[in-house]
């Protein structure tokens, strides 16, 4: 937990956010601002900043969030098809600093 991180704190249930999965490692919770019918947030329960900050131990937390992206299309209508998308740092537009990929599928709103 970091202090003023606002997905810990959706995390932690502090504040509130639809909750569609979660597992050991990650949570994922619906964006508050969806850019398609189905915009998720993937996010590892560890606090990590961005991909930069990445430490080797972090590598099955990398794995869990492809699985986890894997195992949210098995809920989308044939064919499955979704776009996982990251921005890492300020100036690749990160807005909030707790990695998350976000997971689009359906019509783009
Ligand atoms: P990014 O620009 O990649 O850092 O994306 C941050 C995302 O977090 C945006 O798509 C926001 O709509 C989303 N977001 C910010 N606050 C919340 C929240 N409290 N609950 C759900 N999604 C949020
Ligand atoms: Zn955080």
């Amino acid at each position: 937990m970091t202090v003023d991180c606002i997905f810990c704190k959706i995390i932690n249930k502090q504040i509130p956010a639809t909750i569609v999965a979660e597992s050991e490692s990650i949570i994922v919770f619906k964006d508050i601002a969806p850019q398609a019918s189905i915009h998720y947030l993937i996010i590892p329960k560890k606090h990590i900043r961005d991909i930069q900050s990445l430490a080797p131990a972090d590598y099955t937390i990398a794995a869990d969030i492809i699985f986890m992206a894997q195992q949210l299309s098995q809920s989308l209508p044939e064919p499955q098809d979704f776009r996982l998308k990251i921005s890492s740092g300020a100036t690749a537009g990160q807005e909030v600093f707790h990695i998350h990929f976000h997971f689009l599928a359906g019509k783009r709103l």
